[in-house]
């Protein structure tokens, strides 16, 4: 067992809250199977999940336990969508991978909670909406573009005007706010585990505490090196995200691992938890520096936003979302924080998911840039229908070359400074 790995280390909310966890044996001896996969979160457990319902043997291992990375950690917001519009995404990409994209994205909602019941996955999942939330008078015309754009492909999103907002998030901060239907939330280390066990149900085999230490090439298939044996495979699948590490050369240099900060109140009172969200919607906001919340169904609120670039060391690196969360309610009070926790994810410089193929029957997915609740998810599909025989050339995003960001190693530097600068310019009203 890797001590250190586990998810009870700190002060966590989503160990004390979610599904038991899936007993998940270290990685030992020998095996050969068609699909390997290295990484337990949802991309990688989506992709073990979808290969062994396509009825191909996958083992799948990962250094913690499932959920041990992001997913375990995250804001639990289902989003639909990029941080870029569809008309954007589809400029960018051109007309065979835009629309594809836009597609996988805007749908990946709606997929993950169809697999949640096809599943029967507990993992507390409620389709509430998605709010996108302004401040700032400038920011109002990005989200009548984001509302016309998603109205244009057949998505009912509404304008919600000053009062509206203020009605549906309970605080008067919003100059408008978007409305997504398709959003909503989840447990994540509840999805994570039912993901995982899901997975078993249908035949892959996942092992914890089975850190990838190497992976070489052999004949046209893979050699995956951990502490307890060899795995090898015919197709090898890499998602592991903010927490890559030097298997693949590059591929850790490619995005930024940010840091995001999370803390969460004990359960409100009924009457002040009514004032807050009362639809129950999650919400993140436009700023520069994004912040993000919801309530979970114990009546927790859980706020979250960029903080230190660091593992999570003491509650004092939480005072600014503590504060901010008073600022939006002042009815909070006193109200106690019980929990607070941090994780990093993948973010690319252009904030465009990522695949990669860099060898024969590698594949690579990550880069979700803080979305990838849903779209790691929906992601799993595609990597398994790629690692079980569809052309690359038909999934939703184009492959392309790992790319090493120039001068990575001063990215801490740089993501504290956009940080500051950002903080700064949503003061200054910018
Ligand atoms: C604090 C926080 C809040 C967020 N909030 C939201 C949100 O509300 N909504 C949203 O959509 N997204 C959110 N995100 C982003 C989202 O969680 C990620 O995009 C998503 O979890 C990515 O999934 P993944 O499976 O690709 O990576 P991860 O979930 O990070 O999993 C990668 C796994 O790979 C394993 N691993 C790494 N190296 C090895 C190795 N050598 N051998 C074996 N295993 C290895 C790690 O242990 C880890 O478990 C948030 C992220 C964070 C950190």
């Amino acid at each position: 067992m890797a001590g250190p790995l586990r998810l009870d280390r700190s002060l966590d909310l989503y160990p004390t809250t979610a599904t038991p966890t899936v007993p998940t044996p270290a990685f030992s001896g020998e095996r050969r199977v068609a699909v390997a996969v290295i990484g337990g979160g949802y991309t990688g457990l989506s992709t073990a999940l979808h290969v062994a319902e396509r009825g191909a043997e996958v083992a799948l291992v990962e250094a913690g336990e499932p959920g041990w990375g992001a997913a375990g950690r995250n804001g639990g917001q289902v989003n639909p969508g990029l941080k870029h519009e569809p008309d954007e995404v589809e400029r960018t990409l051109g007309p065979v991978h835009g629309p594809r994209l836009v597609q996988l994205a805007g749908g990946a909602p709606d997929y993950l909670f169809s697999l949640v019941e096809r599943h029967g996955i507990d993992c507390e999942a409620d389709r509430t909406a998605t709010l996108r939330a302004a401040y700032r008078h400038t920011d109002v015309a990005a989200l009548e573009t984001h509302v016309e754009q998603w109205r244009a492909r057949g998505v009912a999103l509404e304008l919600l005007d000053a009062a509206r907002a203020s009605a549906v998030t309970g605080t008067a901060r919003y100059v408008a706010a978007s409305r997504d239907p398709r959003g909503g939330s989840v447990n994540p280390l509840s999805l994570a585990r039912g993901l995982a066990r899901a997975a078993l149900a249908k035949g892959a085999a996942i092992h914890g505490d089975s850190r990838a230490t190497r992976i070489e090439r052999e004949g046209r298939g893979w050699r995956i090196t951990t502490p307890g044996g060899t795995l090898r495979s015919n197709v090898l699948v890499l998602a592991t995200d903010g927490y890559s590490d030097r298997l693949w050369p590059g591929l850790a240099q490619s995005f930024v691992p940010v840091y995001s900060s999370i803390i969460a109140t004990e359960p409100l009172p009924d009457a002040l938890a009514r004032t807050i969200l009362p639809a129950g919607e999650v919400v993140y906001e436009s700023g520069n520096v994004t912040v993000y919340y919801r309530r979970d169904r114990a009546n927790r609120l859980l706020i979250g936003g960029r903080g230190r670039q660091q593992d999570a060391r003491s509650p004092e690196e939480f005072a600014h979302l503590v504060k901010y969360a008073r600022r939006l309610w002042p009815a909070l009070g006193e109200t106690r924080w019980t929990h607070w926790w941090n994780g990093q994810f993948a973010l690319t410089p252009d904030f465009y998911p990522r695949l990669h193929s860099p060898a024969p029957n590698l594949l690579i997915a990550l880069g979700y840039s803080g979305r990838g609740v849903a779209l790691a998810t929906a992601m799993g599909k595609e990597l398994a229908a790629a690692a079980t025989g569809m052309p690359l050339a038909e999934l939703a995003l184009p492959v392309s070359p790992v790319k090493p960001i120039p001068m990575h190693r001063f990215w801490r530097v740089g993501v504290a400074a956009r940080i500051a600068l950002g903080r700064l310019q949503d003061r200054l009203g910018r």
